[in-house]
């Protein structure tokens, strides 16, 4: 098929379009709530590479511009946990130099390998011994340039760790609105191994761990041998289907049907004259909403705790954004959490939603109701 969208990383041309989620607004950008203006929107199409199998968007025209959100534990946890497995494989040196190449979504490694002895470089330009990318590489239009600085970056015998959202979980969860704009690429195992070594790294080791549904971390180095934990990945993420066009091709499907099931749900609550109120201004949230065309008169707030956000609002439909007090003091029955990772933190932290009868909301894809134990449920009563 003759087409004008290029690869991110080995620039081939042969490709497919796997699925196509409409028009969508850019997510980084949350206005103001009282901004005039409507908010421009763009196709929103994941592309994959026939040649590196880099599924990455057809196109993003958008500016990254994400206001930093508050660093979930969860990712906090993980990253210690990241740091030792490393270490534990012996693949961190007993002193040395790091660098990082942060992410929007928070989570330095520095504080953690500083505690191992391995400092964080002060000498730009000089190669170190560690680099690191921890949810990095998602945001680099140009892949082939972010790997080259990379490699460029490492000492002779200096360790990348690379770690991502992986495609597989992406398929495995149907979690099609992971892929937005602002994310150019979404990697897999298979892939990423195919790039690293097209830039000279050996993939040596890898790991999964379950943070957003499954996460990647990937260390490669210019020489070493490979642990059966690389292959093992590789293997596992094919069967989840991360080359495979039918698979990929079913998340536009999964995307309307999530799409209908929470709308369809929010009419029905309303119907019932129950209010329903969101928690977690996700970016990820913003092509889930405009997807479903779910407005203020559907959805009327979504709180969130990072100051950054509250006073703006959802792009493209235009829902705005309080803070978790306001949230609390309006008494939904209802709140429906866009942050599901973060379900036993948010609900330890506003156990004042279950004390006065509201009920919290997951979506797996369609909205599950979590049940209210006995005891917050008597509490208040
Ligand atoms: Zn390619």
């Amino acid at each position: 098929m003759s087409t004008d969208i290029r690869c991110r990383f080995c620039g081939s041309t042969n490709g497919e379009v796997v699925a196509d989620l409409g028009m969508q607004p850019a997510c980084d950008h949350f206005p103001y709530a009282d901004a005039a203006q409507t908010d421009p929107v763009y196709p929103l199409r994941l592309w994959v590479c026939r040649r590196c199998h880099l599924a990455q968007l057809a196109e993003d025209p958008t500016e990254p511009d994400e206001p930093r959100g508050v660093e979930p534990l969860a990712l906090v946890r993980q990253a210690r946990q990241a740091v030792a497995a490393v270490h534990a494989a012996g693949l961190l040196p007993s002193e040395g130099v790091a660098l990082e190449h942060g992410s929007p979504h928070g989570g330095s490694w520095l504080g953690l390998l500083d505690e191992r002895g391995i400092r964080p470089a002060t000498d730009p330009g000089r190669p170190v011994d560690v680099v690191v990318d921890s949810f990095g590489l998602m945001h680099d239009a140009d892949q082939n340039a972010a790997l080259e600085q990379r490699v460029d970056e490492l000492k002779p015998d200096g360790v990348l760790l690379v770690q991502f959202h992986s495609l597989a979980a992406v398929l495995r969860k149907r979690q099609w609105n992971a892929i937005r704009h602002g994310h150019p690429v979404y990697l897999s195992t298979p892939a990423l191994v195919g790039m690293l070594a097209r830039v000279g790294l050996r993939t040596v080791a890898a790991w999964w761990f379950d943070l957003y549904g499954g996460t990647v971390l990937l260390a490669a180095r210019r020489q070493g041998s490979i642990s059966p934990s690389v292959r093992h990945l590789i293997d596992d993420e094919l069967a989840a289907g991360v080359e495979d066009f039918g698979e990929l091709r079913a998340l536009a499907t999964a995307a309307d049907e999530t799409a209908l099931a929470l709308r369809g749900w929010l009419a029905d609550e309303q119907s019932h004259g129950r209010t329903v109120l969101g928690y977690g201004a996700a970016s990820r949230a913003v092509p889930l909403l405009n997807h479903a065309g779910i407005g203020p008169d559907l959805l009327p707030a979504v709180a969130d705790a990072s100051e950054a956000k509250q006073g703006r609002r959802f792009p493209g439909v235009g829902v705005p954004i309080i803070s978790p007090d306001e949230l609390v003091s309006l008494a939904p029955d209802d709140v429906v959490l866009f942050v599901p990772d973060m379900l036993d933190e948010i609900r330890a932290r506003l156990p004042e939603i279950e004390r006065r009868g509201g009920r919290w909301v997951v979506l797996e894809p369609a909205p599950r109701v979590i049940e209210t134990s006995k005891k917050t449920a008597t509490k208040g009563s």
